[in-house]
């Protein structure tokens, strides 16, 4: 009398847990951020610009710091083109 499923062998798996079973890798949007001394840009994901502007008050711009350029202050370059 055999069972009609074999016993299920983990060899090939894992593939249940490579396809982001906690939905936490969403589709990372990058801002775009302008140092304001050395005028050098840097894709900044959403999520850390979102955790900065925790402490901002209302109408306040995140400002990250622009290591390893020159130590300045970096704002989001929302209508600026890119300068490279
Ligand atoms: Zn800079």
């Amino acid at each position: 009398m055999g069972y009609p499923f074999e016993e299920k062998k983990p060899d090939d798996g894992m593939e249940w847990l490579g396809d982001d079973p906690l939905g936490l890798e969403e589709k990372e949007v990058l801002l775009l951020f302008q140092c304001l001394d050395c005028k050098k840009t840097d894709d900044v994901p959403e999520f850390i610009v979102g955790e900065f502007s925790v402490d901002l008050k209302e109408g306040e711009e995140v400002e990250l710091h622009c290591p390893p350029h020159c130590n300045g202050t970096m704002i989001e370059a929302r209508n600026a083109p890119p300068s490279y």
